[in-house]
């Protein structure tokens, strides 16, 4: 059984854009928090990219290099000679400008053509912020399974392995739960090759895979049987409820068949699914989201912007190719007003936050409008930014 309140880690993998924490994270964190459980963040995604955007790495980079092209070592010392400045204007208000800002990417961008070059197995692309690994697929389980092998016989070499390692200590040691929020496809090999190294590591920590694109899986589970060697968990749809009862439960406050949208590997090797399709959230119960203030600065933006979910779901929900609303159980929720002031007050005060980013699916016109105006009411000064589908009532709302 797990000591109370110990060493709850909360992971978000590589690979997903740097210019903003994710939502993720500091969500289930306040959501732990308010139910007093403590837990740590560790957003590997951002320290992925601090470590391979370094003067350190691109040298590593070059001396890989078995062609020494006079040009391509050219660019490589000029990005070399530059990186460091780089990040650091990225970070700072010279980069409001575009331009400035534009040259910048064009170098984090050079960068990632050399990581390419010297490693032909990955293509990463910070623009895109895609990553391929050409070996695994990650939308085919046996190359998920191969990737896992690979990894636990020590039969791969990969740069995102090489820089993932040097966090597996802290994420091995003193851990009882590492949960590991998995949101996108780009996200899913390094997710698997960081859930084999902690578990190599330190068999004794529990791992639990969570996140939107996770929760697709439930539908195909016995295809990733093997998936159950290194990760104990997977948790299905929002994250909150089924994390906080995985800790009661490891805590030895609730027993297990009693845990809901979750899959684990019983003692017989059986997968016990327990799903519950109706387990949606009353989002107006949700805390503020967490953030981790130690790392805040390190976003490559000009000024911090922080993300904050108005709605879950999609109060649309009628584009044929969508399924975003799937991991909120295709229910819309919107948060009240007083609710959502309350946190963006919360934002200026705790975290000197300026511009605020709206993550929902599609927001509403709805919302814009009654947001605008107590925005206006209460005078709060910030920026903000949001994505909307085009509605005929959008516009007029828009310029009043
Ligand atoms: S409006 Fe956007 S989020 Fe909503 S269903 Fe259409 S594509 Fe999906």
């Amino acid at each position: 059984m797990m000591k109370k309140n110990r060493y709850i880690k909360l992971v978000f993998p590589p690979f997903w854009p740097v210019t903003q924490p994710y939502l993720s994270v500091p969500s289930l964190a306040a959501f732990l928090e308010k139910s007093h459980i403590a837990c740590k963040q560790y957003d590997i995604n951002l320290m992925v990219a601090e470590h391979i955007f370094s003067k350190s790495f691109l040298e590593v980079c070059k001396n890989r290099l078995k062609e020494k092209n006079n040009a391509v070592m050219d660019i490589i010392d000029f990005c070399i000679d530059n990186i460091e400045i780089c990040k650091s204007e990225i970070r700072s208000p010279k980069c409001l400008d575009v331009d400035e800002y534009q040259s910048h990417l064009a170098l984090l961008s050079l960068c990632s053509w050399i990581i390419n070059l010297s490693y032909k197995n990955e293509v990463y692309d910070y623009a895109k912020c895609s990553y391929v690994n050409k070996l695994y697929d990650p939308l085919k389980s046996e190359d998920i399974k191969k990737c896992m092998e690979d990894v636990e016989s020590g039969n791969i070499h990969s740069w995102v392995i090489e820089c993932m390692k040097q966090f597996i200590e802290d994420l091995s040691t003193e851990t009882d739960l590492v949960g590991i929020s998995v949101s996108g496809i780009n996200q899913i090999i390094p997710s698997v090759m960081l859930a084999t190294m902690i578990k190599k590591r330190n068999p004794k920590v529990k791992i639990a895979f969570g996140g939107s694109i996770i929760t697709r899986w439930h539908e195909k589970l016995n295809e990733l049987k093997f998936l159950f060697n290194v990760v104990d968990f997977i948790l299905f749809f929002e994250g909150e409820i089924p994390l906080y009862n995985l800790v009661q439960y490891l805590h030895g406050e609730k027993k297990i068949d009693e845990l809901k949208n979750i899959a684990y590997c019983d003692k017989n090797g059986t997968i016990q699914l327990q799903i519950d399709l109706h387990l949606c959230i009353d989002i107006d119960q949700l805390p503020t989201p967490v953030f981790d203030r130690n790392i805040l600065k390190k976003y490559f933006s000009p000024e911090l912007v922080l993300p904050l979910l108005s709605s879950r779901g999609c109060y649309w929900g009628n584009c044929a190719f969508c399924d975003h609303a799937y991991t909120f159980h295709n229910s819309y929720r919107r948060r009240k007003i007083n609710i959502l002031i309350k946190d963006i007050k919360e934002y200026i005060t705790k975290y000197n936050a300026k511009n605020i980013n709206f993550h929902d699916d599609a927001i509403s016109p709805r919302i814009i409008s009654e947001l605008s105006e107590a925005l206006i009411q209460e005078k709060i000064v910030i920026r903000w930014s949001c994505e909307a589908r085009l509605e005929k009532n959008l516009m007029p709302t828009c310029s009043d």
